[in-house]
C-alpha cells in the first residue's frame, strides 16, 4: 500500500524487538514501499528474554533466539542493513551510517532500545565484569559461568535475579559445546530451569543491592519478600543497603574482588552489573528532537517531527489516562508500540497508544507475571489472594478504589483474568477483592457481585501501604521509570 498519504519508504533504526515488529507489521498491513531495517548488531533480529533464561542455561542456542529466519526478510523485501546510524538529517530526510552510507526516508522509526548502565567505580573495566543486553553479552556470560566459582551480582533487578537463578541452578556449557540436553529440564517447555545438573557444582552467588529489598521499584513488598526467600532457599546471599566502592583485579587484569562502601571485600571471579539501563536517545537529541527520560513522543508515538516515530525502550510516551510520560522496558510494550506505529504509517489507524502493560520474569521454577502500572503515583492498598508461603499468590495493588496492577506468582490464570479485568476497565475495589469467595476469574464472569463484604476472607490479606513508593513498572532491571525522578 503506497499512495500520496503514505510514505514511499520507511527506515527503521534498530532491529530489536520493536524495530523488527515494525517491519513485520508494515508488511502485514499491506505496505508496499521500501522497508529498511538497520541494525548495529551483527545478527538476525532476535529476542532478548531468553538471554537471561534458556540461552544462559544452554537450553536454547543462537538460532532459537531469532524472531524470523533469514528467508523471511528476503521474501518480504525487508532490507536488513548492518551498521550504526550516526546522524539524522531531518532537512534532507536521510540517515547516515558510520561507514558513510546514507538512506533516504519517507518515515523514520527510532527503535534504538537501551544500553546497560555501567558502574562508575574504579575497576569497572576489568575482565570478568559483565553486563547483559545483547546476544554477545550472553554468550560471554555463559562461557564465564561455566567456570565461575564466585559470582557477585550488583543490583537486584530482574536481570540480576534471573542471572542469579541460572547461576544457582545449572552450570551451562559455553556456546558450541554439547549444550542441548546438558542443562537440566525445563518447566512446561518454557526454557525455565527446573533441575540441576547432577554432580556439578553450583556457583556461589552474592547479590549486592543499594535498596532494602530486591525489585524495589518494580514489585510490591509481598512479591519482593517472596523472591528474597526463594533465592535464599536456593543459596543466593543478599546484601541489601550496600553500595559498591570499587572492583579489584588479580594483577593480571581480571576481577578478583568487589569492595563495598563499608570497606568489606567480596571475592569474585565473575561480576554481573545489573543496575538498570539508559535509553539510547543520543541520535534523536542530536537531531533536535525532544528527550525527557526517553525520546519524547505523543500518544500516537510521533516525535515533534511528524516524519519520525520512536518506539519501545527508547520512547517516553504519555499514559492516556494520566498524561504522565512513561517509559517501559518490555516485549509487550515494544511490540505494541511497533504495531501501532505501523498501522499509523499505513493509514490504518489514528488511535492513541493505550495498551495495557504486562511483563514476566522467570526465576528458578517460579514465574512472575505483572499487568498494569501504578503510573509513578504508587499504590495505597495491597490485597493478597492466596498464600504467599505456598509460592502461588497474586497481589492486587490499589490506589483508593481503583485497581492499578496485579502481580501473579505461579498463578497464570489470575494473570490472564487480571489482563481482561484491567483491559476492559471492569471495576475491582479492595472491598470486592476482600469479599469471601472472590477470585479474579469469578469477578470477570460476574463483575457486579452482590453487596461487597468488608471482612477479609481466610485466603487473603489486606495491607494498607505506609508509603506509595513501590512503583509497578514492567522493567527487566532496576532503572526507575521515566516519570520517577528518584
Ligand atoms: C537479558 C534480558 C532479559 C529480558 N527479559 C524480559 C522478559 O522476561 N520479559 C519482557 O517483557 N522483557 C524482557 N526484556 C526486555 C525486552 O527484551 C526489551 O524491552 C525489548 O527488547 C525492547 O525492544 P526495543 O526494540 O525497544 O529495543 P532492543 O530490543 O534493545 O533493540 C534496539 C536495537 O537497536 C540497535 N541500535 C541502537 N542504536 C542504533 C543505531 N544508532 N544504529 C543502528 N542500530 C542501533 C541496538 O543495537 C539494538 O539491537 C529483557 C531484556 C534483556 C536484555
Amino acid at each position: 500500500m503506497t499512495n500520496s498519504t503514505h510514505p514511499a519508504s520507511v527506515v527503521v533504526v534498530g532491529a530489536g524487538q520493536g524495530g523488527h515488529q515494525t517491519a513485520v507489521s508494515l508488511r502485514e498491513h499491506g505496505y508496499r514501499g521500501s522497508v529498511t531495517l538497520i541494525s548495529a548488531e551483527d545478527a538476525l533480529p532476535y529476542e532478548r528474554p531468553p538471554l537471561s533464561k534458556a540461552y544462559l542455561t544452554g537450553e536454547a542456542d543462537q538460532s532459537q533466539l531469532w524472531l524470523r529466519p533469514a528467508t523471511y526478510y528476503v521474501r518480504q523485501s525487508i532490507d536488513l542493513v548492518g551498521g550504526t546510524v550516526t546522524e539524522i538529517d531531518r532537512a534532507a530526510r536521510t540517515v547516515r551510517l558510520a561507514d558513510g552510507s546514507s538512506y533516504e526516508y519517507g518515515h523514520l522509526v527510532l527503535a534504538t532500545g537501551a544500553r546497560p548502565r555501567a558502574l562508575d567505580v574504579q575497576g569497572a573495566g576489568l575482565r570478568g565484569v559483565h553486563t547483559l543486553r545483547t546476544e554477545q553479552d550472553a554468550a560471554e556470560l555463559r562461557a564465564a559461568l561455566a567456570t565461575a566459582r564466585r559470582a557477585v551480582v550488583v543490583g537486584a533487578g530482574f536481570i540480576g535475579l534471573e542471572f542469579a537463578s541460572v547461576a544457582r541452578s545449572v552450570v551451562p556449557e559455553p556456546e558450541g559445546a554439547t549444550a542441548r540436553g546438558s542443562g537440566g529440564s525445563t518447566a512446561r517447555g518454557t526454557g525455565r530451569p527446573t533441575a540441576r545438573v547432577p554432580g556439578r557444582a553450583r556457583c556461589e552467588v552474592t547479590v549486592v543491592e543499594a535498596l532494602d529489598r530486591p525489585l524495589a521499584r518494580a514489585v510490591s513488598a509481598p512479591t519482593a519478600g517472596h523472591f528474597t526467600r526463594l533465592h535464599r532457599e536456593e543459596g543466593t546471599r543478599f546484601l541489601f543497603g550496600r553500595g559498591v566502592a570499587a572492583l579489584h583485579g588479580d594483577g593480571r587484569g581480571r576481577v578478583a574482588s568487589v569492595e563495598l562502601a563499608d570497606g568489606r571485600r567480596l571475592p569474585a571471579d565473575l561480576v554481573l552489573v545489573g543496575v538498570g539501563v539508559t535509553p539510547r536517545t543520543e541520535l534523536a537529541a542530536a537531531a533536535g528532537l525532544a528527550v525527557n527520560g526517553g525520546i519524547t513522543v505523543d500518544s500516537r508515538l510521533l516525535t515533534g517531527d511528524p516524519r519520525i516515530s520512536a518506539i519501545g525502550d527508547c520512547a517516553a510516551f504519555p499514559q492516556v489516562r494520566s498524561g504522565n510520560l512513561l517509559r517501559l522496558e518490555s516485549v509487550q510494550n515494544a511490540v505494541g508500540h511497533a504495531r501501532l506505529a505501523a498501522e499509523r504509517i499505513t493509514g490504518s489507524t489514528t488511535r492513541a497508544y493505550d495498551e495495557l502493560p504486562w511483563f514476566w520474569s522467570d526465576q528458578f521454577s517460579t514465574r512472575l507475571q505483572i499487568t498494569g502500572v501504578t503510573d509513578g503515583g504508587g499504590h495505597d492498598t495491597e490485597v493478597v489472594l492466596g498464600d504467599v508461603n505456598s509460592g502461588a499468590f497474586s497481589v492486587l495493588l490499589f490506589r483508593g478504589a481503583d485497581l492499578l496492577a496485579v502481580e501473579s506468582v505461579n498463578r497464570p490464570a489470575d494473570h490472564l483474568a487480571a489482563r481482561q479485568l484491567l483491559g476492559r476497565a471492569i471495576k475491582v475495589t479492595p472491598d470486592y477483592a476482600t469479599a469471601p469467595g472472590f477470585t479474579l476469574r469469578g469477578h470477570l464472569a460476574h463483575p457486579t457481585p452482590g453487596r461487597p463484604r468488608h471482612t477479609p476472607g481466610a485466603d487473603r490479606t489486606v495491607m494498607p501501604c505506609r508509603s506509595s513508593s513501590a512503583d509497578v513498572t514492567p522493567s527487566p532491571d532496576t532503572s526507575p521509570p521515566a516519570n520517577d525522578p528518584s
